[in-house]
């Protein structure tokens, strides 16, 4: 269930700077210095006041499930089935839809503890964050 290397995504200006930091371990997050709110995925522009005046916040890596599913069945990566889908919600607060590594499929269940791991690409400037239970 690790799926190594995943598939490099579309890197922009606007993300660079996530996947650059993923590729050192480190999970960024946006914040809006006008309304405070910290959001995922990047962009430019707070989600919520539309205020540009947003900065790179570090994140802790670690979260719950919020929602999950998993399937068996898929054209890839066959070898490392069940892929386990989540939405984990942060510490910080934010959602990501991520998958789930280094689980038991059965045993993910909704208020799950999980962290932040780091999955290479065939970049070097590119990683991809995944989350693993922390209490199996
Ligand atoms: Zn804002």
């Amino acid at each position: 269930m690790i799926w190594e290397p995943r598939p490099v995504p579309a890197v922009t200006p606007e993300t660079a700077p996530y996947w650059e930091a993923a590729a050192d371990e480190t999970l960024l997050l946006r914040r809006c210095t006008a309304c405070e709110l910290t959001f995922y995925y990047p962009r430019a522009r707070c989600p919520d006041c539309l205020g540009d005046d947003v900065e790179w916040t570090e994140a802790n890596g670690t979260g719950t499930v919020y929602a999950h599913t998993s399937t068996n069945v898929a054209a890839w990566p066959e070898d490392d089935l069940p892929l386990v889908l989540a939405y984990v919600e942060l510490t910080e607060g934010p959602r990501m839809l991520t998958t789930l590594a280094e689980c038991d499929a059965d045993a993910i269940e909704i208020g799950t503890d999980v962290e932040v791991s780091f999955i290479p690409t065939e970049s070097d400037d590119v990683s991809i964050p995944v989350f693993e239970p922390t209490d199996d």
